[in-house]
């Protein structure tokens, strides 16, 4: 049984006193949804605060990025158990404005995804084609080059409790969701790949997210698909009633 996730991506928004009303709002409108997962991935100036506003909620707070070394001369990085000790449960790694914006490879996601498990907290690892990837007809070898790198080693437990978002990079922030159909279709072939790596009962218990332009009124139609397990959300995740209104939406929290 796979248990929804939603997640909340802020990017590169919301200052503290921005953030500490957001989440407020948020953990007033969401406090009976004790069946789904929620998390807020802020900004890493404004995890503690928000932490605190999430104290004893049910909504779960996540980082946006990490580095893989637990300490050291490395000016400008966060490690794993920095996060852990703020608060943090969840780590975004290897989102496409990193992989993009940032030169992140799949061995750099890797060597992320595989630091947050062994400081005991989850990844969400994010992967999926451009748009000319998918118009050249390559959105399978991308994704596959995605997965197979990004989650190199991972042992059974760690894949249990890494979370995969399907992001194709041309819905992100583009207001043009992939079709429940076209999802779907990548998420089936990402089970399929931990079925081959894994096994049947591993792959059915990995959540996938899907991320791309989530909204209040697309969330039911994608969330129906078998083998998509909930959402990473960008923009709706800024606004406390669309991200609850994506959160209700939510019919019944098992898969
Ligand atoms: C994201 O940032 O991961 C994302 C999916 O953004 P948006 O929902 O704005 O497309």
């Amino acid at each position: 049984m796979r248990r929804v996730i939603i997640a909340g991506n802020w990017k590169m928004y919301k200052t503290i006193s921005e953030a500490i009303p957001l989440v407020t709002l948020l953990k007033r409108s969401v406090y009976k949804e004790e069946n789904i997962d929620i998390v807020v991935c802020p900004p890493f100036t404004a995890l503690g605060e928000v932490n605190e506003v999430l104290s004893g909620s049910n909504i779960m707070l996540g980082a946006q990025n990490v580095y893989w070394e637990s300490q050291g001369a490395y000016t400008g990085e966060i490690s794993p158990l920095m996060l852990k000790e703020v608060g943090c449960k969840f780590v975004i790694v290897g989102h496409s404005e990193r992989r993009n914006y940032f030169n992140e490879t799949n061995e750099m996601v890797n060597k992320k995804a595989k630091a947050v498990l062994a400081a005991g907290l989850s990844p969400i690892v994010c992967v999926g084609e451009r748009l000319d990837e998918r118009e050249a007809g390559r959105t399978f070898e991308v994704v596959k080059d995605h997965i197979e790198n990004s989650l190199a080693g991972l042992g059974k437990q760690e894949i249990l409790r890494t979370v995969i978002a399907y992001e194709p990079v041309w819905a992100i922030g583009t207001g043009r969701t992939a079709t429940p159909e076209q999802a779907q279709e990548v998420h089936g072939f990402i089970r399929h790949f931990l079925e081959e790596r894994y096994d049947k009962d591993t792959a059915r218990a990995v959540r996938i997210q899907y991320g791309g332009s989530v909204k209040p009124d697309n969330i039911a139609s994608l969330i129906i698909k078998e083998d998509i397990d909930g959402a990473l959300v960008g923009g709706a995740s800024l606004d406390a009633e669309k991200f609850s209104q994506i959160i209700k939406s939510v019919q019944g929290g098992m898969r």
